[in-house]
């Protein structure tokens, strides 16, 4: 049999893999231990699965195969920041980050290789999307971060985002599965609340996974909150218009009752205005919110410039008269082209 024509073992659930020791004569406990190896303990190949005989295991190997992600290149920030260049089973390549702080380390992970939307101040849109990836693809690149930040920090990851290539909500079942692989006792059994899904927006995503009653936090990639000005900005606005975005966000809050996080850059020329703030303010009436406003990290062209900080203030100015916890966050990594929007596998 090829390479190629084995299965990947880890599409199996534990039911399938006892099912499959069963349908064989041997005990279905097997399956057990073979889904702790693979998901508990991240095996990459069947030879470390030593509390099962050689010969089962050499049985495995020739009816599966496990494709795992291997870490091509990892680079180190200054600030501590480390971007890793993963590469997937069929040879592309995703790119995730471990951003720590005083007291946390928190893994950004992508969702797709390269992006079907087209937010034109993002490295990543550039990338035509390529594929999805697979929800062992997702797990792998959490397991990848949890280890470094053991090594590197003597801790264990504590958070999770969803802000690295892709837009999780156009791979939606496979985000899923991640989640709960990870959020699972038998995964790495980490606390929903810590996890964080970014979406540029897709209204009709938004309240099917409001309906699916999640634990997790939901952040809005907004930047503006005039349409004309978005749809400027994120194209696909057009399509996902902010009337019916507004109405997934309250939906979501009466489904999950956990504030939105809007992410907002401010950008010299394109939403500097009072008018601009006037918007914001009037949409964060939607629903309990954050805003988080985010420091634009250039791509390389000139054609976007982060605002000066007159400008922030006036949106925070705003913003904390009107009761919205808004934050200020600064970019990590930027050295290596690790932050936010720079993903672009330019090696
Ligand atoms: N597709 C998802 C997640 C990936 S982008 C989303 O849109 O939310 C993660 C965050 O980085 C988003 O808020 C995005 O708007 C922001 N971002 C993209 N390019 C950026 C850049 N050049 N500088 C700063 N933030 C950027």
């Amino acid at each position: 049999m090829k390479a190629e024509a084995k299965k990947d073992i880890r599409a199996l659930s534990r039911e399938a893999l006892r099912d499959f020791f069963e349908g064989r004569g041997l005990q279905a406990f097997r399956g057990n231990q073979v889904y702790e190896w693979l998901w508990k303990k991240g095996a990459h190949s069947f030879e470390e699965m030593t509390n099962l005989s050689l010969d089962l295991r050499e049985q495995l190997a020739t009816e599966f195969t496990i494709n795992h992600i291997e870490v091509d290149r990892m680079q180190r920030s200054a600030d501590g920041t480390v971007k890793n260049a993963v590469r997937l089973h069929d040879g592309l390549v995703v790119e995730s980050v471990l951003i720590p702080t005083e007291n946390r380390t928190t893994a950004c992970v992508s969702s797709q290789v390269g992006c079907s939307l087209d937010c034109k101040f993002c490295a990543t849109a550039q990338l035509k999307r390529m594929r999805n990836l697979n929800p062992d693809e997702i797990y792998d690149q959490v397991m990848v971060i949890d280890r470094q930040s053991r090594l590197y920090y003597n801790r264990p990851l504590s958070n999770i985002v969803f802000m690295g290539m892709g837009e999780p909500l156009m791979n939606y079942p496979n985000m899923m599965k991640a989640i709960a692989k990870i959020t699972s006792p038998e995964g790495l059994g980490m606390s929903p609340r810590r996890i964080t899904v970014s979406t540029s927006g897709v209204p009709k995503m938004i309240r099917r996974m409001a309906d699916e009653g999640p634990r997790f936090n939901l952040a809005v990639s907004l930047h503006s909150a005039i349409d004309r000005t978005r749809s400027s900005i994120m194209p696909f606005n057009e399509t996902f218009p902010l009337a019916d975005l507004r109405e997934a966000i309250a939906y979501w809050y009466s489904q999950t009752g956990s504030r939105v996080t809007y992410e907002y850059v401010v950008w010299e020329g394109i939403n500097d205005q009072p008018e601009d703030v006037a918007a914001l303010l009037e949409f964060c009436r939607a629903a309990p919110c954050k805003v988080n406003l985010i420091e634009y990290n250039p791509i390389g062209d000139d054609g976007f410039r982060q605002a000066p900080e007159p400008a922030l203030n006036a949106y925070i100015d705003a913003l904390e008269n009107a009761g919205i916890t808004v934050t200020v966050r600064r970019s990590r990594g930027k050295d290596i082209d690790a932050a936010c929007g720079q993903l672009a596998n330019k090696s």
